[in-house]
């Protein structure tokens, strides 16, 4: 599965929130065709650009631009800050360089969430409050069965896993409405890693709703 043209569109235009932009960073870096899909919606703004009469810039501009530049921090500072997310994960490049605009840097503090499942809150971001959270499920186990309270957006990094909408597999992007349940099943030949944008926790059902409802 891709991400919607919808959700493409307002990463080309800068709306996406951390946690959105780390999905689709890491989606885009392995699928040509939403690759295209995204030049293809960012080519009307560059033909404008072309479009408007060439003006030389103030010198003011550029003395700013080039005083801008040369306080900017050097590029191993992010590099560096990027490193002290847990090295030991397996997150693509792309997704590492969003996490790495966040601060303070990301601490992974895992939490089980059923037999051979865990989750960890990586960040929410400071505006949306949206949050990115890493799930790890060893082979042929499930997540138990939960509502997703609002919308849901989650990415494949590794391994794969069956729900009612068909096989996932590393890169496919899924989105959930809010109000939709579920119950990934992890493939029976390996861990499946993956990287969810929620806005909400999730419902469990059963002993893990009563658990959820005591401590909220
Ligand atoms: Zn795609």
């Amino acid at each position: 599965m891709h991400p919607s043209e919808e959700l493409l569109a307002g990463f080309a235009c800068g709306e996406a929130d951390v946690p959105r932009r780390a999905l689709l960073e890491g989606h885009l870096a392995g699928c040509d065709e939403c690759r295209s899909a995204l030049s293809a919606l960012t080519a009307p703004g560059a033909v404008l650009l072309k479009a408007l009469a060439g003006e030389p810039p103030p010198d003011e501009l550029w003395d700013r631009l080039r005083r801008q530049v040369v306080s900017m921090p050097a590029a191993d500072t992010q590099a560096r800050r990027s490193r002290e997310v847990d090295d030991g994960l397996p997150l693509p490049a792309a997704v590492r360089g969003e996490l790495a605009s966040i601060l303070p840097p990301c601490q992974v503090t895992w939490r089980r969430l059923g037999r051979g499942v865990r989750y960890a809150s990586f960040a929410a971001d400071p505006v949306t409050k949206s949050s990115l959270i890493l799930v790890h499920s060893e082979a042929g186990r499930s997540v138990p069965a939960h509502l997703h309270v609002s919308d849901e957006e989650l990415l494949v990094l590794a391994g794969g896993f069956t729900d009612t909408h068909g096989r996932h597999e590393a890169g496919g992007f899924m989105a959930y409405p809010a109000g939709s349940i579920h119950q990934p099943r992890t493939d029976g030949d390996g861990a499946c890693w993956c990287l969810v944008r929620t806005e909400k926790p999730n419902r469990f059902f059963g002993w893990r709703g009563w658990l959820q409802r005591l401590v909220s």
